[in-house]
């Protein structure tokens, strides 16, 4: 199963590269932005699991992409570790009030980062078992525990590749997915690589799911979302 993503956003190169390099060593999948805004635009596009985030940047501050990505309902379940220099204390307690999740100072080792990078993502891993929580939407009920659905209490087969699509489009109703996206989500579990794939398993679960498969909606040039 290939390992996490995570988006650095420092504009100084050096680290950026720095940083990069030690977590491609650990098999993360890595992405890098040099400012604020590319890194806001860049997380929401591609939902990392982890952010980096240096606070001194040109622009928009890492304390203010911060706040913006925590306000986010999108962006919100991201952790975010933020990098700071030493005199910046009274940032990092405003950093983890506002839902940054741990800080490393400057100058750090890679050891230190890898280690506080592993156990976010650990908490994070823990927090998502939640991801087992029930799921209704319209008349659709999904029990991840059991790895069962049912339509109107009748009980549908679904593989789990189309399972696991249907259960990350219903946990954010109205939510537009790409491919991309969806390929993430069940990468790992069955080889399913291919936009293409994504569009055969779309169609297969929307045939399975009957009447309630009009609510599984493509958006043209953009992907799925189920409809709220
Ligand atoms: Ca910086």
């Amino acid at each position: 199963m290939p390992k996490e993503s995570i988006l650095v956003v420092e504009d100084e190169e050096d680290i950026l590269e720095l940083v990069k390099y030690n977590l491609a060593k650990e098999g993360y999948r890595v992405s890098g932005a040099t400012s604020g805004e590319v890194g806001l635009k860049t997380a929401r596009s591609s939902l990392p699991d982890l952010i980096v985030l240096d606070l001194m940047l040109p622009g928009i501050d890492g304390l203010e992409v911060c706040k913006i990505l925590k306000n986010d309902s999108k962006t919100q379940h991201i952790p975010v570790i933020m990098l700071t220099a030493k005199s910046e204390d009274s940032d990092i307690i405003t950093g983890l009030e506002i839902g940054a999740d741990d800080y490393l100072a400057k100058p750090f080792t890679p050891k230190v980062l890898i280690a506080r990078v592993r156990t976010v993502l650990r908490r994070k891993a823990k927090a998502n078992v939640k991801e087992t929580a029930t799921v209704r939407v319209h008349d659709i009920v999904i029990d991840p525990g059991r790895h069962e659905v049912t339509v109107a209490g009748e009980v549908v087969d679904l593989t789990l590749t189309e399972f696991l699509i249907l259960h990350l489009l219903a946990r954010h109703p109205g939510w537009v997915f790409s491919r991309y996206q969806i390929v993430n989500e069940i990468r790992g579990e069955e080889t399913i690589v291919t936009d293409r794939a994504v569009d055969v398993q779309i169609v297969g679960l929307r045939r399975k799911l009957g009447d309630a498969g009009k609510y599984v909606e493509t958006v043209r040039g953009v992907g799925y979302k189920l409809s709220e």
